[in-house]
């Protein structure tokens, strides 16, 4: 597989092309943004952490009945990936309550939902990722209906899937985004799943060992990425 042309940069990830059109790399950086890109800075070896975990999750989904675009991992900071067109949608799951729902409706941090909770975001940096509801998504041709449907199955399933996954080793999985996508007529989840699209807080001492840490000035955020990495990895080598 030939490295070529950077096709696009994001904030935590660079995504080249490969001498297959239907193939993509996708290389995993230390940077590190919250709030609307307002608060910037590294995290020594993220890129590293995230995408071993990434990689690890990604194939457990894909185990687990949901396709995703994760081929395997090249190394340790670059994955191989199918390409696909992506919606313009971040789906987030939530099992218990924290970040934006709590700002947004005063819920208290830590409340379990009865039931998970899913939400529509749209992804468009000069609107803020503004919450939608389905007919939104729909109308604004962001997906068709029956497409939105799909997304949504494989998103609850996902969730099925990860926290069966984290609370096998002692995490609980507070929230996560999800971003998908299509090639040749499927839908497949794309992106990444690791501690900088998740809350992961420790079942026994509620630490939060995830974004947050960086987002509020929590302290060790590498230690937190780390211990996210080994205990995946321990967990993955268990299954
Ligand atoms: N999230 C993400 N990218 C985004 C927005 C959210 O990965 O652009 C993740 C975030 O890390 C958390 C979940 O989605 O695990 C829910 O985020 P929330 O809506 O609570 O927003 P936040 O509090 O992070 O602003």
């Amino acid at each position: 597989m030939t490295k070529g042309e950077l096709l696009y940069e994001g904030k935590a990830k660079q995504v080249f092309a490969t001498d297959d059109p239907a193939l993509l790399i996708q290389r995993f950086k230390d940077d590190a943004t919250a709030f609307d890109g307002t608060k910037k800075s590294s995290i020594s070896d993220k890129g590293v952490v995230n995408n071993a975990i990434s990689s690890q999750l990604l194939a457990l989904v894909d185990k687990g009945g949901v396709k995703t675009h994760f081929v395997r991992q090249i190394d340790d900071r670059e994955m191989l990936i199918r390409s696909l067109d992506m919606f313009l949608v971040e789906v987030v799951m939530r099992n218990v309550a924290a970040g934006s729902i709590c700002r947004r409706y005063g819920t208290e941090e830590g409340i379990t939902f009865a039931e998970p909770i899913l939400e529509l975001f749209y992804k468009s940096d000069p609107h803020h990722d503004p919450l939608m509801n389905r007919e939104h998504v729909i109308q604004f041709g962001l997906c068709t209906a029956p497409q939105l449907d799909e997304i949504e199955t494989s998103a609850r399933r996902v969730n099925e899937i990860l926290s069966e996954f984290f609370t096998s080793i002692g995490i609980t999985l507070v929230d996560f985004k999800l971003e998908f996508g299509i090639a040749g007529g499927e839908i497949m989840l794309g992106d990444e799943i690791s501690p900088d699209t998740c809350r992961l807080w420790d079942s026994e001492t509620g630490k939060k060992l995830d974004k947050d840490r960086f987002r509020f000035d929590l302290g060790d955020v590498e230690g937190a990425y780390q211990e996210m990495l080994a205990r995946v990895t321990a967990g993955s080598d268990g299954a």
